[in-house]
């Protein structure tokens, strides 16, 4: 597993590290952390980064529970898209089933998930953790963990 940590100071430097991150990120994505740790926030980046949408556009998924950003090609085609879902108002892995995660997974596109640390039994076991802390003078700790399926293995970058 490889961990690495990052200290961003406000909202900007989040948004900034969601931008280089997107360059690596791949597949299942958690965003884990309290409200108002910077998920969101960090996903604004990740989104902007990846060139699908601007940071303004991308907004909380808390009641919608899924929001799609796609990008399509000169032939006007959807050539990428990143999911970003927000589990909080669901409590039981049933009602989690009904939104169809599988399929976004089965995708191979990047999906950024809120709270589904809490349904470990509907997450791929290889995916990324990303952890969110908010320090007392409100910079935040972030740390990224690359969880392959193997120990030792790198984890697959789907649809490569
Ligand atoms: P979450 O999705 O984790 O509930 P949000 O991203 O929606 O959290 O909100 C984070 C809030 O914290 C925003 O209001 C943001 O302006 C504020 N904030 C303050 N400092 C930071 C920081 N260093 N990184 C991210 N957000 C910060
Ligand atoms: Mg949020």
């Amino acid at each position: 597993m490889e961990s690495r940590t990052f200290h961003t100071r406000s909202e900007e430097e989040t948004i900034a590290l969601g931008r280089y991150l997107a360059r690596e990120l791949r597949g299942v994505v958690l965003l884990i952390g309290d409200l108002g740790a910077g998920k969101t926030t960090l996903a604004k980046g990740v989104v902007e980064g990846a060139g699908i949408a601007t940071a303004d556009e991308v907004s909380s998924p808390t009641f919608t529970l899924i929001h799609q950003y796609g990008r399509k090609d000169q032939y006007g085609r959807k050539d990428r898209a990143i999911y970003h879902a927000d589990l909080y108002r669901l409590d039981q892995d049933r009602e989690v089933e009904t939104l169809g995660l599988d399929d976004l997974f089965a995708t191979g596109e990047l999906v950024l998930l809120e709270w589904a640390e809490r349904f470990p039994a509907l997450l791929p076991r290889e995916r990324t953790e990303i952890r969110i802390r908010a320090l007392p003078d409100e910079s935040r700790e972030i740390t990224v963990d690359t969880i392959a399926s193997e120990d030792g293995a790198q984890a697959r970058a789907p649809g490569n």
